[in-house]
């Protein structure tokens, strides 16, 4: 069954940037689909049209069968919940710790004065560790954000997104700023969700090789248009 689904969708920015033009594309639950091509092609627009974190100008989004671009605001928020989002530059609170940036991306959706006066439960704070020991980051959980590397913390930007349970993670050139060891490390950990967690997982990477090695599937997009909707073994081929 798919999870996501594109159909015609269309994105211009002002009177002139035409930075997505009649995309389609559907992705099953579960799959690892890894979004490349060129700066400027529209990538990340592309994903952020997913979330609603822009609107797309025209076309239909629908996820687990529900149109995101017909959705009130309250149902657009329980949706993001679903869909945990993963930055180029991490998006934490760095002078919080690792485990009240992750309880707070749980509660972000009810009110972040609960997380600033550290109301959780105790099932919240087991489940937050429980993810943080998965991604390797047991030693970290009482530091400081703004202590830990690059790949640290792209990894308690992981731990917000899965603490809210979704079942798509959006994940924005995760590593474009990491170093290649602290790379393979997040690809391995995002391939690892979704091989074992069942989370569809769509990533935008401007590193051709990783997005191969890594994908069930690619999208290769150019001037915002979809020229590649296949397997990693077709790219060399096509591109
Ligand atoms: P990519 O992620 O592939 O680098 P983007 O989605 O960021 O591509 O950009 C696609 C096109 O849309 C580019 O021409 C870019 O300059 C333009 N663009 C992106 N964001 C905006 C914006 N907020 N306002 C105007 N133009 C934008
Ligand atoms: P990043 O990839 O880290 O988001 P970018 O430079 O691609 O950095 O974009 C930074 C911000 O500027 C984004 O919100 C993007 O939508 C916006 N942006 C990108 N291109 C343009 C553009 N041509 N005109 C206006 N805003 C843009």
């Amino acid at each position: 069954t798919m999870l996501l689904e594109f159909k015609q969708v269309s994105k211009q920015y002002g009177t002139d940037t035409k930075a997505l033009t009649d995309v389609n594309f559907a992705v099953r639950e579960g799959e690892f689909v890894s979004i490349i091509g060129p700066s400027g092609a529209g990538k990340s627009t592309l994903l952020r049209c997913i979330n609603r974190m822009i609107d797309a100008s025209s076309g239909e989004i629908r996820f687990n069968g529900v149109d995101i671009l017909a959705s009130k605001k309250s149902e657009l928020k329980r949706l993001r919940t679903q869909m945990g989002m993963v930055f180029q530059h991490y998006n934490l609170v760095d002078r919080l710790s690792v485990i009240e940036n992750v309880l707070h991306g749980r509660l972000g959706y009810k009110s972040t004065l609960e997380g600033v006066f550290g109301l959780y439960s105790k099932e919240e704070k087991h489940q937050a560790l429980t993810i943080l020991r998965t991604l390797g980051l047991e030693e970290q959980v009482y530091k400081r954000c703004d202590q830990l590397s690059g790949g640290q913390k792209q990894r308690v930007g992981i731990a917000r997104a899965l603490v809210q349970n979704p079942k798509m993670l959006l994940c924005d050139e995760p590593i474009a700023s990491l170093d290649p060891n602290a790379s393979k490390v997040i690809m391995d950990h995002l391939r690892n969700i979704s091989t074992t967690m069942g989370i569809t997982v769509i990533v935008n990477l401007h590193q051709v090789d990783t997005a191969l090695k890594y994908s069930d599937r690619i999208l290769g997009v150019n001037k915002g248009t979809i020229v590649y909707n296949g397997h990693p073994s077709g790219i060399h081929r096509e591109q």
